[in-house]
């Protein structure tokens, strides 16, 4: 049963919504789907009737609530500012409370938590990306395989892990910079990671890298756990004490960290770079696309932040529509509703096939590895790079 405060929470947001349907066509699932209730609005009705008689919820409402990406595209344009996360987070958290979540969920999220499967994958990717057994399976359409085709470990290098410590810039110190390694980041974007430290070395930053794997808990969080989510949070605090700030090269982790109140000050890897000078050697002259992540610009409201970082290293990515709406990676949500994901994935890419581009950027890990997935689909050949990898072709 729901408490009083919880019901009282969640129908100030809900009552915020006047209807006016201005959020429709930024809601990705709205737009493949056509139905109302996979709409916001839609949701907001479905989470109204639970709250005023639980008992309703039936599959059907359990459906519809449960294919929401949680990709706040709706509040980014809504007028009347509903806070439609802390409506769906409210009521995933009760709905959550009366039911358990589907073996897959739990699998996967036990999993992140416990730290074991994520590298044990990335070496049978590996190990099946020189045997050429992905590729194959990859191009006879097998999902899984397509799916792990796209984690980009493909060097040995790949898969090392990078030392815990101080990594030193060579020049004066200008401070010290804790880098949030993650779960997925620490595993199977390593190179990532190496990028990251060049960067902030060349930009004369000290970078501090944890001994241990770390999580910020947000697959847990959008999935009803809010208890895990904070645990793992809390965990990660103490590792940081000495660091003058901590970037983070994941906008799924930075918008997760910053929803907390904490002592460190965690910033994204965009506010980092547009925060400081950057003084480029290399000009640039490829064609890109920016394909920003929901967390970056929804969730954290970061889109004006990026612009003006693109401005300022004097870079144009080709200006296209579609890029504010999700690719349906969104964390684990191309495993458990893979039909719905492929269908959001097909919207985007019907966008950005019409281009001719050198690389397609993004700066989280969901989106790395669902638009990576789309580009073998759809047969292209650019290349998907993190932010800070663009950056380091130029520095
Ligand atoms: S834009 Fe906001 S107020 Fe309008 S229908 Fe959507 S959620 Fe409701
Ligand atoms: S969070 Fe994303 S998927 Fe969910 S209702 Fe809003 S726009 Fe649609």
């Amino acid at each position: 049963m729901m408490k009083l405060n919880q019901i009282s929470n969640l129908s100030k947001i809900i009552d915020e919504c006047v209807h006016c349907g201005l959020c429709l066509s930024s809601c990705p699932t709205y737009l493949t789907s056509g139905l109302e209730a996979k709409s916001p609005r839609g949701r907001l009705l479905i989470m109204n009737q639970i709250q005023e008689n639980p008992e309703v919820l039936d599959k059907e409402m359990l459906q519809h609530l449960n294919t929401c990406l949680d990709c706040r595209g709706c509040e980014t344009v809504c007028p009347s500012g509903v806070e439609y996360h802390l409506a769906f987070q409210e009521t995933t958290n009760i709905i959550n409370k009366n039911q358990t979540l589907p073996f897959l969920s739990t699998f996967i999220l036990s999993e992140i938590k416990n730290k074991k499967i994520l590298p044990l994958i990335k070496w049978v990717v590996w190990i099946s990306k020189k045997l050429r057994i992905l590729s194959l399976l990859s191009k006879l359409g097998i999902n899984t395989a397509i799916q792990g085709n796209s984690i980009p470990v493909n060097k040995i290098e790949d898969l090392l892990k990078i030392k815990s410590g101080i990594h030193k810039t060579n020049q004066i110190s200008k401070g010290l910079i804790g880098l949030y390694t993650g779960c997925i980041m620490n595993e199977w974007f390593i190179k990532v990671h190496k990028s990251t430290i060049n960067v902030l070395n060349t930009l004369g930053y000290n970078v501090f890298i944890p001994e241990n794997n770390i999580c910020c808990g947000a697959l847990h969080q959008h999935s009803g756990d809010s208890g895990t989510a904070f645990q793992l949070k809390s965990e990660s605090e103490n590792i940081f004490k000495n660091c003058d700030f901590v970037v983070v090269n994941s906008a799924g982790c930075s918008a997760e960290l910053k929803s907390n109140n904490t002592k460190i000050k965690y910033l994204d890897i965009i506010e980092f770079l547009n925060s400081v000078e950057i003084k480029m050697k290399n000009s640039w002259n490829k064609n890109i696309i920016w394909d920003a992540p929901c967390h970056l610009s929804h969730a954290q409201q970061l889109a004006t932040t990026t612009t003006e970082l693109f401005n300022k290293l004097k870079i144009e990515p080709i200006s296209w529509s579609g890029q504010e709406i999700c690719c349906g990676g969104a964390g684990n949500y191309t495993l458990i509703h893979p039909q719905e994901s492929e269908e959001i994935l097909k919207l985007k890419y019907n966008q950005l096939l019409k281009y001719e581009i050198n690389y397609l950027v993004t700066s989280n890990p969901g989106c790395h590895l669902q638009l990576e997935k789309g580009r073998q689909l759809y047969n292209r050949n650019f290349q998907i790079i993190h932010f800070v990898e663009l950056i380091e072709m130029i520095l």
